[in-house]
């Protein structure tokens, strides 16, 4: 029973999940709300809250200059109609009707200023709009992409479980022990040794280490411990 590659391939196998346990977490840590899309959702909401205050704005001025033309026509009616002869009473109505007047010009440069302003944030609420529905739809995307390599991992993971049992069932109990206390010591337990080489610690090996590797038996490097594992 070559013992050395028993534990070699339960490395392998343990490697292997590792890293797509490693690859689960990272997969994990990225599932879950986007930064991007709330930044987004927040940037349209203020932009639209801005677009609500500049319209009621408008109609407020809008109104405004409604009720001032009404005004105006009607001090128009009295100051033109004849009705008042008194020149005092005549000078005051025409000072009501210019400052009237001046007011309104006012209020119309002012719904103008408005209403372009009012333009520009309804196309910016379109576009941020746009943008947010493009955001959304990646992060749609990407999500499901997620959640599918996810399940993938998942069922890798289960299956090289099942395959590290179906290995360590064969393995001697002792082997398999000392395996795992090599590898909380070393990180990894087996060395594969190419051209006479530990893989562990890239140290040459001597003639009876690797005749000893050779037998398949488990044999320790000299110099880092590792069982060599000769293919
Ligand atoms: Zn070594």
């Amino acid at each position: 029973m070559n013992v050395a590659k028993q534990l070699y391939q339960l490395q392998e196998v343990d490697l292997e999940l590792e890293s797509k346990e490693r690859a689960l977490s990272r997969i994990a840590s990225q599932i879950g709300e986007s930064q991007a899309v709330v930044r987004a959702q927040t940037e349209l909401n203020s932009e639209r809250q801005r677009l609500e205050e500049l319209e009621r704005q408008q109609h407020s001025t809008e109104w405004e200059i409604d009720d001032l033309t009404a005004k105006l026509t009607i001090a128009e009616d009295n100051l033109y109609s004849g009705r008042i002869k008194n020149p005092k009473e005549l000078t005051s109505l025409q000072t009501e009707v210019d400052g009237l007047k001046a007011r309104r010009d006012q209020l119309e440069d002012k719904a103008l200023e408005t209403m372009d302003q009012v333009e520009l944030a309804t196309a910016s609420v379109a576009t941020k709009s746009g943008e947010l529905k493009t955001l959304e739809a990646e992060w749609r995307s990407q999500q499901q992409q997620l959640s599918a390599d996810m399940e993938q991992l998942k069922t890798i993971l289960s299956e090289l479980k099942h395959k590290r049992q179906l290995l360590l069932d064969k393995i001697d109990s002792r082997a398999a022990e000392f395996y795992h206390e090599l590898k909380k010591q070393k990180g990894t337990a087996v060395a594969k040794v190419e051209q006479g080489i530990c893989g562990g610690c890239r140290i040459s090996l001597s003639t009876t280490e690797l005749q000893q590797a050779r037998t398949g038996s488990p044999v320790q490097c000299s110099s880092c411990g590792r069982v060599l594992f000769l293919a």
